[in-house]
């Protein structure tokens, strides 16, 4: 850590941006060279890949056990973590941030992910409720609440699910009334990661009472401040995993947004929503590739320390073939996120295809791979002094937020059958 802090302080600005500074391949906005297909990550990504990952060896992997048992919110690694320049990276660089592409956050995600998906939920979280802002914000809007994030060490959250609604945005219910230069909102919004935390949220909610409007139309996204009179987040929820993560409801009572927080314009917010998820997905299916590696390390070791019938569990062959399979897991996981990021970056229209094939595979292989280790494990692999318990139940959620693997099927089917039927 060392290091990274004398980096930090030899460089006017963070640490990441001194990397950058010194590199002259920022034209390199993601993997590879103009001249094809390439495996290789070009210099500056493999600075940013190596910070992260000392970042996450020094600062992650020594409390993560003591932060899933008490649960407590991560603040001092955020801290640490806006002051080297590693959160809030996709910020334009017109406000001051690195503006990096989606696949260099992608790298960074997956390093953090490796030490703990509790953190790096928390961490990547913030990036989900900035994302509606960076593609659907005016130059007010991201001066205001993103540059307030570069000034601090804050965070955001992005608040779209309900009790009664999550799969089903459309049946989203909160309303938000205007009236004047305002909007009034009331509802109740559940699953908000940050919710308790948060300087800020995006908030989608009902500008058109019709039930017969379309989607399309019937939704607003604003952005709201979290010290709004009649916002009260609930308490924080005891969850099976990433436990140090802050989930909460989140009432809306009488709460007045100012019509200049409406990202767009009033009837925009479900494409805001839904397209946020494109530049989102991506870094949720590196989340599971960094749980996913960890497996394979963590049950790669003990299997080469744990001897049974004479010999170390690695050489039975059952137990190898678990650790082929989980390479497999790895390698290919890690090609998914690379290619949706990739598509993400050049904007391409078959991103929600290749986002949704990315998380939803590595989210899977992230639960067998977890399920895997525990069983290579044995007896301790079921018990909290050793790392696996915590993966499997760590890697649960990555089948739930940001859409089910049910939900990412359904976007996978839908647009192939589409492109079948010349629709696309
Ligand atoms: C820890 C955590 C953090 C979260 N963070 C956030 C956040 O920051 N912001 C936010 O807005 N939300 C957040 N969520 C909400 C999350 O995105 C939703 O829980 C998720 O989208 C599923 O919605 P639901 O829970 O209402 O389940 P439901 O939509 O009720 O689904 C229940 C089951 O039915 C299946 N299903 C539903 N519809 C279909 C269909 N058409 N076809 C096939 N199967 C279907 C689902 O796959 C699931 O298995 C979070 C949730 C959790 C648990």
């Amino acid at each position: 850590m060392a290091a990274l802090q004398q980096l930090a302080r030899a460089a006017s600005r963070p640490a990441l941006s001194a990397i950058r500074g010194t590199s002259a391949s920022r034209k390199y906005s993601s993997a590879g060279s103009p001249n094809g297909y390439n495996f290789e990550l070009n210099e500056t990504q493999k600075e940013y890949q190596e910070l992260a990952r000392k970042f996450t060896a020094e600062e992650i992997i020594p409390r993560a056990a003591e932060l899933d048992r008490t649960g407590e919110y991560p603040w001092d690694i955020i801290k640490k973590a806006w002051e080297l320049g590693l959160l809030n990276n996709h910020i334009p660089a017109d406000i001051g941030g690195m503006e990096l592409s989606v696949f260099d956050g992608c790298l960074i995600a997956e390093e953090f992910a490796y030490g703990c998906t509790g953190v790096k939920t928390a961490l990547e979280a913030s990036g989900l409720g900035q994302t509606p802002v960076l593609i659907a914000g005016n130059k007010e809007q991201k001066k205001k609440y993103l540059g307030r994030l570069l000034e601090e060490p804050l965070v955001a959250a992005y608040g779209v699910t309900e009790p009664g609604a999550g799969s089903d945005v459309n049946g989203i219910k909160t309303r938000a009334e205007k009236k004047g230069d305002e909007y009034i909102v009331n509802g109740q919004k559940m699953w908000i990661t940050n919710g308790g935390v948060a300087n800020w949220y995006f908030l989608l909610a009902r500008t058109n009472p019709d039930p017969k409007c379309p989607a399309s139309k019937a939704f607003t996204g604003f952005i709201v401040d979290a010290d709004t009179p009649g916002l009260t987040p609930g308490r924080k929820e005891i969850n099976m995993g990433q436990r140090c993560s802050d989930t909460r409801g989140i009432t809306f009572e009488d709460v007045r947004i100012p019509k200049e927080n409406v990202l767009g314009a009033e009837g925009a917010g479900f494409k805001i929503a839904m397209g946020t998820f494109d530049k989102t997905r991506p870094p949720v299916a590196a989340g599971a590739t960094g749980l996913t590696r960890r497996c394979l390390d963590e049950a790669t070791k003990y299997s080469l320390e744990r001897k049974t019938f004479g010999t170390q569990i690695a050489n039975h062959q059952a137990v190898a073939f678990m650790l082929a399979d989980m390479a497999q897991a790895y390698e290919l996981s890690r090609l998914g996120w690379m290619r949706s990021a990739w598509e993400a970056d050049r904007g391409s229209k078959s991103t929600a295809f290749h986002a949704s094939i990315a998380k939803c595979f590595a989210a899977d292989m992230a639960n067998k791979c977890a399920s895997d280790a525990v069983q290579i494990f044995g007896g301790n692999g079921f018990n909290s002094e050793y790392p696996v318990e915590k993966l499997m139940r760590d890697a649960k959620i990555f089948q739930i937020y940001e859409g089910t693997s049910q939900i990412q099927r359904l976007i996978i089917s839908r647009n192939l059958l589409a492109k079948a039927a010349g629709k696309a």
